[in-house]
């Protein structure tokens, strides 16, 4: 897969920085998901409860009264961007709307100064454990199997995919313009640049698309970050390659060295500098949209899954995430969302992702790691009631959905509250699972709407309390409870 100089400076890396954990303890906790999944949200609010004091009874360090202090200190890595944890928190909380998501890596250290449990440990000092949060796009992990595969592979797959029928409407503008391109002619950048444009929209448009395809690589085409317009960026698959060796000089040639560039200067940097460095693992994933959009949207999210667990494997096949995942001891897949259903559906979506989980792992061949799961809320933009209708006392959730939002009919305008019955999720997601397609039972369709952030509380001396969650504490003790300890 890659050299032996890559394992062994990977291999340093991760001495490195376990020597330098002896000093000053630090943990790397990973954020990741595909876009949309959550990813900002979670880390702003996550910091707003631990500075702020949050009610988090789960989370064993603070309900025990432990913590003594809580602050945000400068980042470790100077070249990373940091997480703009102050204005994701002015956005949710002074001006109630969502966050600008997650288009890049960033990273946040978040420093917690607390007393041990053990007589024996605060006998001899007090603890500190400096956090850093790097929160980076899911679809950059898909890029791990490309660095198995050359240009002639890539390019064959790639094309294979978009012939199929299900993406063929959307691949259509990029094949047709790729069949009139000799591939042996002199390189040029303009023909270059037009197809890697034009290949490029047909994947965003596979991920923007209602029928759920899955994210191809290269992830960088969806969420370029900091590489826009770079040439590590254009290039693109070429149909119908022979066997033989690029011309020189050709275009051919022009899109395999930049392909190899994109492998040794994006991905492979990517993975051993932020990736293969991480101690824990936080997966995102929007299991409410897709159990809402029907079986394909499902089976899309566990191959999705799947993919993002796989980067995480051990074992000589996969040496480079060999190393990371014997550093990498526990990942947390989390459904985000849930205060979209009323808390009596929290267990059954939590089982319903544990499954999906469990699938995931098999595939992936995930093993010795430690991976749980839990359906939460980052930030609970809704609280429960009932409703009288008839006879019967229908659970509801009563939140202010979005501007714009519709339910049967009626739209909303972004500042008038609303009770909506969530319906129910489906009690078998293995039918969801195996089914080949087709509606999904009306009776078991989520209502399904988006809520503005909620209306933060204030306490008498006028200050705002910490952003309301469900579960945030379960995830936070399994994430970093025991190096409290
Ligand atoms: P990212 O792309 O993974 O960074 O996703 P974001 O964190 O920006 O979340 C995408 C969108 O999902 C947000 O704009 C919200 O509309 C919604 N969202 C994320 N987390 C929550 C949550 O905990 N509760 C609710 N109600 N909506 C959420």
């Amino acid at each position: 897969l890659t050299s032996i100089g890559d394992e062994a400076l990977i291999a340093l890396d991760t001495l490195a920085g376990r020597a330098a954990g002896i000093v000053s303890p630090t943990l790397r906790l990973g954020v990741t998901g595909l876009s949309r999944a959550g990813k900002t949200v979670f880390i702003t609010s996550l910091v707003h409860n631990l500075l702020h004091g949050g009610r988090l009874p789960l989370f064993e360090a603070q309900k025990s009264g432990r913590i003594a202090k809580t602050y945000l200190e400068h980042q470790p890595d100077d070249t990373v961007p940091r997480f703009q944890y102050e204005d994701h928190v002015a956005a949710l909380v002074d001006q109630r709307i969502w966050p600008d998501s997650t288009r890049a890596i960033s990273e946040l250290r978040l420093t917690i100064d607390y007393e041990s449990a053990s007589g024996w440990g605060r006998l001899f000092s007090r603890g500190r454990l400096s956090l850093d949060i790097i929160d980076y796009p899911g679809e950059w992990l898909l890029d791990l199997p490309l660095l198995g595969k050359d240009y002639i592979t890539f390019s064959r797959e790639a094309v294979e995919l978009a012939r199929l029928p299900v993406r063929s409407d959307l691949s259509q503008q990029w094949l047709q313009l790729a069949a009139t391109i000799d591939p042996d002619a002199p390189a040029d950048e303009m023909t270059a640049r037009t197809l890697a444009d034009t290949f490029a929209a047909y994947l965003k448009a596979g991920k923007s698309d209602s029928r759920a395809l899955s994210t191809l690589p290269p992830g960088r085409f969806l969420m370029p970050g900091d590489l826009d317009g770079s040439p590590a960026l254009t290039f693109a698959p070429l149909p119908d390659l022979n066997d033989q060796r690029a011309k020189p000089g050709s275009l051919r040639a022009m899109m395999e060295r930049r392909y190899e560039a994109y492998k040794t200067h994006v991905v492979k940097p990517f993975f051993r500098e932020h990736v293969a460095r991480l101690d824990r693992q936080i997966v995102l994933i929007d299991a409410m949209q897709a159990l809402n959009s029907g079986p394909e949207a499902v089976q899309d999210l566990e191959r999705a899954l799947t993919e993002i667990l796989a980067c995480f494997r051990a074992g000589r096949a996969n040496f480079l995430t060999g190393l990371l995942s014997r550093k990498i001891d526990r990942i947390l897949i989390a459904a985000t969302k849930a205060d979209h259903i009323h808390h009596e559906s929290h267990d059954r979506l939590q089982a319903i992702v544990r499954r999906l989980t469990d699938r995931a792992i098999e595939r992936a061949a995930l093993s010795g790691v430690d991976v749980d799961v839990v359906a939460m809320a980052a930030v609970r933009a809704t609280r429960e009631g009932t409703v009288k209708q008839g006879r019967d006392t229908l659970p509801v959730i009563i939140g202010t959905p979005l501007a714009g939002e519709t339910i049967g009919g009626e739209s909303f305008d972004g500042n008038s509250e609303t009770a909506i019955f969530p319906g129910d999720l489906p009690a078998d997601v293995n039918s969801l699972l195996e089914s080949s397609s087709g509606p999904v039972n009306q009776s078991e369709v989520i209502r399904f709407v988006r809520f503005r952030p909620p209306k933060l509380e204030r306490t008498s001396e006028g200050l705002s309390l910490s952003l309301p969650h469900i579960r945030l504490d379960r995830a936070l003790q399994y994430l970093i409870g025991d190096h409290l300890a």
